[in-house]
């Protein structure tokens, strides 16, 4: 037998690399087992911080192509270097990955080199060597979900990870799936030059996010140039030496069309990962969905074994990822970890990019809850004005009685900075009169979270 811990995590992305460090910070002896090459998980390595830094660059190419000449700025022959563009992110990666290696090592947590399975209750082999723990906490994330007849071969049907890799800009480039992953990827490729086709199963995008605001972000993503085929399925993909042609067919049935693509974007959502860590035998319980299934304190049903992120049920964030990794160290710690599933941000990082909090029109519908809502265009704001990028506005929903900020909905400019006041508003259970009250910087994109806080009660100041 190896060296024993108090807990061990099984893998090292958002949830639990921070679960790892928020346990040692709590005086426990800590392992986390990672099979990637890097610590990370998605986020780091094939996630969050590569999108972003494509998405950053292309936006960039895009100011200088488009938008530069309006601010009196001429650049002359505008040249992209793909290869330079890739090296960058690469480099963003790897500073990213190797800080969590030294947040490791700062706070004494043993990195355990493999795949982790757990062989019973309380064991846990990694490449031949079985530790023993008090706790095993399952943090193994999630991949990408198939799609029968679209075989994946990361060329010229990629998934997100291949979508990062491209080594030359897509003539067409088809995404399938109209939600955040799709969108954010198939923006990099159209400011790229690409064209760019989006074909989703539903009629709306960002399922799940305010029907209104996916409203707008749709118009907003057409004037770009990205092309939309709402209420279709995609039925079969046959590649070819020059591309790859798709049949679509209308979701409710009837003809099926071809559409021919250079490289097509499989972006229909993610599913849990837990392969090869003998949940059967350890007789841990998965949902209908394929989830490690756990109570309100991230238990499973076997005692001692917790899961978190990705892999359990609620939205796939890494923040949520990384608050339920915060929140099992404490409770292992006899601490009373907890997170408040109200009160967690979504944000599409497009430009504009769109944010969200809480309760939708739809859902507070669905309820039966009656609310006020308050909302402010980007085209009042002084400051977007000057930056020159008004389209979208803020949305808040109020409760109709006591004016407690349900929820709040960005399209615009700078979104995901602006979502964090209202999502500390729901957290502190504050009113809309309590944000209108708050005093907030000129120019600043802020005001509009305030006028549309004054909006709640039919009082904005600048419309
Ligand atoms: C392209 C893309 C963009 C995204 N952008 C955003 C974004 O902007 N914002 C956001 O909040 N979220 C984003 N996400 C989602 C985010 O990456 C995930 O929600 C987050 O990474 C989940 O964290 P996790 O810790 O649960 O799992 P993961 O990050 O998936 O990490 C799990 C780790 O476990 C390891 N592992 C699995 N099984 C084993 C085993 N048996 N033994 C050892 N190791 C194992 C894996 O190698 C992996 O490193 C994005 C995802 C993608 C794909």
């Amino acid at each position: 037998m190896s060296e024993s811990f108090d807990v061990i995590v099984i893998g090292a992305g958002p949830g639990g690399y921070v679960c790892a460090i928020r346990a040692a910070q709590l005086g426990m002896k800590v392992a986390c087992v990672e099979k990637r090459a890097t610590l990370g998980g998605t986020c780091l390595n094939i996630g969050c911080i590569p999108s972003k830094a494509l998405l950053q660059s292309s936006e960039n190419y895009e100011e200088a192509a488009h938008h530069f000449a309006d601010h009196g700025i001429g650049v002359g022959q505008l040249t992209l270097d793909l290869a330079r563009m890739q090296a960058r992110k690469g480099e963003v990666v790897g500073a990213n990955v190797k800080g969590v290696e030294f947040l490791f090592k700062k706070n004494k947590v043993t990195w355990l080199k493999g795949a982790g399975r757990i062989t019973a209750p309380g064991k846990v082999e990694v490449e031949g060597a079985t530790y023993e723990t008090k706790n095993i906490i399952i943090a193994t994330g999630s991949d990408s979900a198939p799609l029968k007849g679209v075989e994946v071969d990361e060329k010229q049907i990629v998934t997100s990870t291949g979508a990062l890799e491209l080594e030359k800009v897509p003539g067409h480039l088809v995404v399938i799936g109209g939600g955040v992953i799709g969108l954010e990827l198939g923006s990099v490729w159209r400011r790229l030059g690409a064209e760019v086709t989006v074909i989703e199963f539903l009629d709306r995008l960002v399922p799940g996010m305010d029907g209104e605001i996916a409203k707008q972000f749709e118009r907003v993503l057409s004037k770009q140039g990205i092309k939309f085929k709402l209420k279709s399925k995609v039925t079969g993909a046959t590649k070819g030496k020059d591309g790859v042609t798709l049949a679509v067919e209308p979701a409710a049935g009837g003809t099926a069309e071809e559409i021919k693509a250079d490289v097509v974007l499989l972006a229909i959502g993610r599913r849990p990962y837990v392969e090869g860590l003998g949940l059967d035998a350890a007789g841990v319980a998965l949902d209908e969905r394929g989830r490690v299934k756990v109570d309100g304190h991230f238990a499973t049903n076997v005692p001692g074994i917790y899961a978190i992120g990705d892999v359990i049920a609620g939205p796939m964030l890494a923040h949520k990822a990384e608050e339920e990794g915060v929140a099992v160290a404490e409770i292992l710690a006899g601490q009373h970890g907890h997170v408040n599933y109200a009160a967690i941000p979504g944000v599409v990082y497009t430009w504009p990019e769109v944010a969200s909090v809480g309760e939708t029109e739809e859902t507070l519908k669905e309820a039966g809850t009656a609310y006020k809502v308050g909302k402010f265009p980007f085209t009042a704001n002084g400051r977007a004005r000057a930056m020159g990028t008004t389209d979208g506005f803020v949305k808040i929903l109020a409760d109709k009685e006591t004016d407690r900020v349900l929820g709040a909905h960005i399209l615009g400019p700078d979104a995901g900075t602006l979502i964090a006041e209202l999502v500390m508003a729901i957290e502190f259970g504050a009113s809309a009169e309590d944000v209108a009250r708050i005093c907030h910087a000129h120019p600043s994109l802020n005001e509009a979270v305030k006028e549309a806080a004054l909006a709640v009660d039919g009082r904005a100041l600048h419309i």
